[in-house]
Order: C-alpha cells, then structure tokens, then sequence
C-alpha cells in the first residue's frame, strides 16, 4: 500500500500553545481515514497544515499525488451559480474552465442545480458543491473537513453514500475530519483519535467503535 498522505512527528504551535504534538497519521491510497475529536483537539490545525496554511514547527507531511479539501462552513461564493462555483473550484486548482461535465456524472444531484445561485441552496446541496468543487481538481485523496456539520441526518447519509461510491468506485482515497465521531467510525476503514493535540488511539475504525475509551468520549457512553 502506497501513503498518500504522511505526516511524521507533526507539531504546530500557535503563540505559546501547542496545537498538534508529533502527530504520526497516514492515508494509503484507496483508503478511508477517520480523524475524530473534540472541540479544540487540534483537527482544524491539522487542515490547515495538510493544505498548506500553517507551516509546522516541526514534522514533516508528505503528499503523494493531488490533495484536494472540502472545507468546514463550504466556503461557496453564493452569488454564483453552482456550475459557476464548480468552475472556480478547477481555476483554484490550476485548471481553469475545466468541464464540469465530469462532476454532474459523478454527483447527478447537481445536474439538476447547476443554473441555481449557491446561496439559494440548502447547506445540504452546498455540502454537495464543495464535493463537486473539490473533484474537480481530479485529486488522489480528499480531505473532507467536518462534513456532517449542521446537517440533518438524512442529507449526511446521502453525501456519505456519495462519498462511499466514489471510495470504491475511483479509489478515491478519503480523510475524513469528523466530530461526530459514529458517523466517521461507521463509514470508514480506519480512524486516530486526537485528543489534545496528541493520536491518543488509532486502528481499524471497527475496533474503535468497540473500545471502551472511546464510547465513553466520543459514542455517549454506548
Ligand atoms: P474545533 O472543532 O473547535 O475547530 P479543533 O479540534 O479543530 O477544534 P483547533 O482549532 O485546531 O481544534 O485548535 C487546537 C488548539 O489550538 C486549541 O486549544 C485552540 O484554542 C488553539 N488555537 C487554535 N487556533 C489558534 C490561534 N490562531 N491562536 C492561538 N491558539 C489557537
């Protein structure tokens, strides 16, 4: 198995505190990784260094191939159409104009929308235009920061079979940053827990969800 994504002894602090502490994580290709956490565990950090906003203090991250984020709040410009949105996602990404006709196949929802204002729309076929958007730099792995946010629970099924398909059908390799930590537990292969900045436990999302410790913290005690 090839690491898509590496990062060794990852450290970042911000004035005084230390936000992630030697954080060892990786994403093989083809894979689904979960990150869960609490508030303040560190997770927005991790974004923000595996996408190149925060430089570490030390560690080091290594991509393998093209990363890709759909980022918490969806970040749409909601004046613009989604088609339009799409578009932007591909110039962010170096390939502007690209054909969007890629995306409507792979998430036909959109097809459907892709004349309607993004700001118009439900944060459910929002969530769903950052997923476009980010394909649309045809990336090896996507992060996928706090998808579920505020979403109801019907609408995060949905995206979450999208994402499921894309995983098995394009090999997609997926890091899945996740508060609702059932939810990551049950989509993916994989999961770290970090707590405070540290990986407090990590391995097969299956056993996770058995482990004792983290039904206690992250399941509500079941
Ligand atoms: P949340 O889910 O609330 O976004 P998180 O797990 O993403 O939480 P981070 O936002 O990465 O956590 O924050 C990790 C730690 O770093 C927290 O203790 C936070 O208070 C601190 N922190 C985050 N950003 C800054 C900043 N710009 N300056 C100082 N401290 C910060």
């Amino acid at each position: 198995m090839t690491a898509v994504v590496e990062t060794r002894d990852l450290t970042v602090r911000y004035a005084g505190a230390t936000a992630l502490d030697g954080v060892d994580l990786t994403v093989h290709d083809h894979e689904m990784v979960a990150l869960i956490g609490a508030n303040g565990a560190g997770k927005s950090t991790l974004v923000k260094a595996l996408s190149g906003l925060l430089r570490p203090d030390s560690g080091t991250i290594t991509v393998d191939g093209r990363l890709a984020q759909v980022p918490e709040g969806r970040e749409m410009f909601g004046d613009l159409t989604v088609d339009d949105n799409l578009r932007l996602g591909g110039w962010r990404n170096g390939r502007g104009g690209r054909d969007t006709t890629a995306i409507y196949d792979l998430l036909p929802d959109l097809a459907g929308i892709r004349t309607r204002r993004a700001g118009a729309l439900s944060g459910g076929q929002q969530q769903m235009v950052a997923i476009g958007r980010a394909l649309m730099a045809r990336p090896d792995v996507l992060v996928v920061d706090e998808l579920s946010l505020g979403l109801a629970p019907l609408i995060v099924t949905t995206l979450v079979g999208h994402l499921r398909a894309l995983n098995t059908g394009r090999g997609l390799a997926v890091l899945l940053i996740e508060q609702n930590a059932r939810l990551a537990l049950d989509l993916c292969d994989r999961a770290y827990v970090l707590e405070a900045g540290r990986i407090a436990l990590h391995g097969r999302a299956a056993d996770l969800a058995r482990d004792p410790r983290v039904a206690a913290a992250y399941l509500g005690g079941h």
